[in-house]
């Protein structure tokens, strides 16, 4: 009882955000900016589709738990739509429309040819056993037969699930299909299975790649020796910490939903994911730092700071104590539409999420294109095609908010709506 009414009050103290509108804040700025035309607007203001399933599931105990699950296709005017399935009690029908549409974005602002969706279902995954989340995941591609498709939507990992969870998606999606095999209906796949290399670090990849971008050309620095605070310790932030220091940055604090942990001489990361991997994938009781929490994480006095946890983390609250020069963002949505006006009023650079993290869905498309030519690439070839890719999208966003004197955020969604509005006139849907 105690623990609910502290719980609901530290709720109602922080910002309330509903990510869908926080997107379409974004979306409308930069509609109005283009003046693109108001049925274009009315389109992408709304999903193409919501899929919404109530999936019954036999658990170990031989109980049946009904799970809510969802998949929403934001749009499908520049390809097949894309994007990961989410496993999470914090799960709902906004959160899923918000990160279908920033799936949008992200394709139009890395101009590789896919809409967005995203999909999730309302589940503590940590709660369940190997057998439950197979049975469940098996359930979610069955009630998803019709919608799932290499031509039509293809997911992919996001919080939650990994490359097991897509393997059986591909299982399950070739025995509904008259036992074809087909892989590309999924990207995020093990090796085995027709997975790509360099696409587990593909998203931490891009977020150490665009931070060495502004470094260089937005504050003209050197990265050898900056300091960085990394909030998440997934397989986005773990990576993009690794990346980091082995490029001579200083990652001083680390955290994930059991707290963060800070070493003013640098944490060794490859002893932390060692650590993580073996105590069931969190750093409680890591000792390579002193414990702090994900609070003063994200207010540390560092140069650069990474939020690759969740959304709105970063809020009008805790705006005006950030220290951090330059934030990049890992997760999708981790600042607030107000957190954005605080930080630029305070110099402070943002590298959006649908540039920054927008390695993995680049590698994903990789993955993809092996699948249907049944050819596969090294990895070097793989990251040097991500690494272009993220590279000049970075310079059309540079481009953009420069032109238009307006945030970085605002310069890439410039570029993606601009894209995906032209894509929807040249199809003729308005
Ligand atoms: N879930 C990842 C994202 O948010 C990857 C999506 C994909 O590869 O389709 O970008």
């Amino acid at each position: 009882m105690a623990k609910t009414a502290k719980a609901t009050k530290a709720v109602v103290k922080t910002e309330q955000v509903n990510p869908y509108e926080a997107m379409l804040e974004r979306f409308n700025k930069a509609a109005d900016i283009l003046k693109i035309d108001e049925r274009a607007r009315k389109i992408l203001s709304r999903p193409e589709r919501i899929v919404r399933v109530n999936l019954p599931v036999v658990m170990d105990d031989g109980s049946t738990e009904v799970f809510e699950a969802y998949r929403v296709i934001h749009s499908t005017a520049l390809g097949p739509s894309k994007g990961g399935i989410r496993y999470s009690m914090m799960v709902n029908e906004d959160e899923v429309m918000a990160l279908a549409a920033w799936m949008t974005w992200k394709c139009a602002a890395v101009s590789i040819p896919y809409g967005g969706a995203k999909g999730g279902i309302k589940c503590e995954p940590r709660a369940l056993s190997e057998g439950e989340k197979e049975r469940l995941t098996r359930a979610y591609t069955a009630a998803m037969a019709n919608v799932f498709g290499p031509d039509s939507d293809i997911p992919a990992p996001d919080m939650g699930t990994d490359d097991r969870v897509m393997a059986w998606i591909v299982d399950e999606y070739s025995k509904l299909n008259g036992n074809k095999f087909i892989p590309g209906v999924v990207t995020g796949k093990p090796l085995e299975l027709g997975g790509s290399k360099g696409r587990k670090e593909a998203t931490g990849r891009s977020v150490m790649l665009t931070t060495l971008l502004a470094l260089k050309e937005l504050l003209g620095e050197n990265p050898e020796g900056l300091t960085v605070a990394v909030q998440g310790f997934g397989n986005v932030g773990s990576i993009a910490a690794k990346l980091l220091s082995q490029r001579g940055l200083k990652v001083v604090a680390i955290s994930d939903r059991t707290g963060g942990y800070y070493n003013e001489h640098g944490i060794l990361i490859n002893q932390a994911i060692l650590y993580r991997d073996q105590n069931d994938g969190v750093l409680e009781g890591f000792k390579g730092g002193e414990k702090i929490s994900n609070k003063e994480l994200l207010e540390l006095n560092v140069d650069i700071l990474i939020p690759a946890a969740v959304e709105n983390v970063i809020t009008k609250e805790n705006a005006p104590h950030i220290k951090a020069r330059l934030i990049v963002e890992g997760a999708n949505g981790p600042t607030t539409p107000q957190a954005d006006e605080i930080l630029e009023d305070k110099g402070v650079w943002v590298i959006p999420d649908i540039i920054a993290n927008a390695g993995g869905v680049t590698a994903s498309y990789f993955e993809w294109v092996q699948n249907r030519r049944g050819h596969y690439y090294t990895e070097a070839e793989v990251n040097d095609r991500i690494d272009q890719i993220i590279k000049e999208a970075f310079e059309r966003m540079l481009h953009k908010a420069f032109r238009h004197k307006v945030s970085l955020r605002l310069g890439a969604y410039l570029s993606a709506v601009e894209r995906v509005a032209k894509g929807l006139e040249l199809l003729g849907k308005f």
